[in-house]
């Protein structure tokens, strides 16, 4: 994979920062996107730069036209390229649907479903003009089969199979590959704050009697990514331990 260049959106934290550092072991130079977590990002692609590859810190907000353009102009113009866009950026307002405000609906709404489709569609462009390109959006199996309290996330995650499904349609003719990974539970950030009867109960449905670590999910892209996937594309993988059997 030498000389292949990725974007990771949300690389600062959890499962983008096991991305950022799974990739760059596989040889990808590798953009970390955050939005505040600076320092986390510079962390990450330090990190990178340990497994001898090229990497740098693109802040800004995905959901924010502007902001998502210049992510990706500023990946691209590094490298002069942009091969892999992974979309993992995202975030949580829970409560249930009848409670809800529509600021948490929103905000949801904006950040993992618009912020995808914002990085696609500019990476796409050059991914277009360089003919090959890999895309990579992190969805989830809240997306597949709903989850109480989570209907803003739901709906986000659901929309970004669509649109992994469409993209790939769009794409398929200039040899881009649009995939999506759909991790369960994963000990990250976002699930820390789960109450431990939660926690318990999760354990014990999941066949693999365990929540995944951000690096079972960056096994996932990685090989979404590598060329061993060339002939895969619009698919979803699932990465759960089995829990939506
Ligand atoms: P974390 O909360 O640990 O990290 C979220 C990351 O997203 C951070 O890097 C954060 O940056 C970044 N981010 C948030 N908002 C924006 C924004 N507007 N623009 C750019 N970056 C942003 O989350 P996880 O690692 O747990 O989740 C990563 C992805 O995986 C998400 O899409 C999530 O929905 C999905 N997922 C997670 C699961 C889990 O169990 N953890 C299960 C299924 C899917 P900063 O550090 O700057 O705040």
């Amino acid at each position: 994979m030498a000389d292949k260049h990725a974007l990771v959106t949300g690389g600062s934290r959890g499962i983008g920062r096991a991305i950022c550092l799974r990739l760059a072991s596989d040889g990808i130079d590798v953009a970390v996107n955050c939005v505040a977590g600076v320092d986390a990002a510079e962390k990450t692609a330090a990190a990178c730069r340990e497994r001898g590859v090229e990497a740098i810190v693109v802040k800004g907000d995905v959901s924010d036209a502007e902001q998502a353009k210049n992510i990706v102009a500023d990946t691209a113009k590094t490298w002069g390229s942009i091969d892999i866009l992974v979309n993992n950026a995202g975030i949580v307002r829970d409560d249930i649907a009848i409670r809800m405000s529509e600021e948490d609906f929103d905000a949801v709404i904006a950040t993992n479903l618009r912020g995808s489709f914002l990085c696609m569609r500019e990476a796409g462009r050059y991914m277009l003009r360089q003919r090959s390109g890999r895309i990579v959006n992190i969805s989830s199996i809240v997306g597949l089969n709903g989850n109480a309290g989570q209907i803003n996330y739901a709906a986000s995650k659901a929309g970004v199979i669509g649109m992994t499904k469409t993209l790939a349609l769009e794409l398929g003719k200039r040899g881009i590959t649009v995939n999506a990974v759909a991790p369960g539970f994963i000990k990250t950030d976002m699930t820390a704050c789960l109450p431990e009867k939660v926690v318990t109960k999760m354990n014990s449905d999941i066949p693999l009697k365990r929540f995944g670590d951000p690096e079972d999910v960056a096994a996932a892209v990685a090989f979404l990514v590598s060329d061993d996937a060339s002939y895969i594309t619009g698919q979803v993988l699932s990465v759960n331990g089995g829990l939506d059997m």
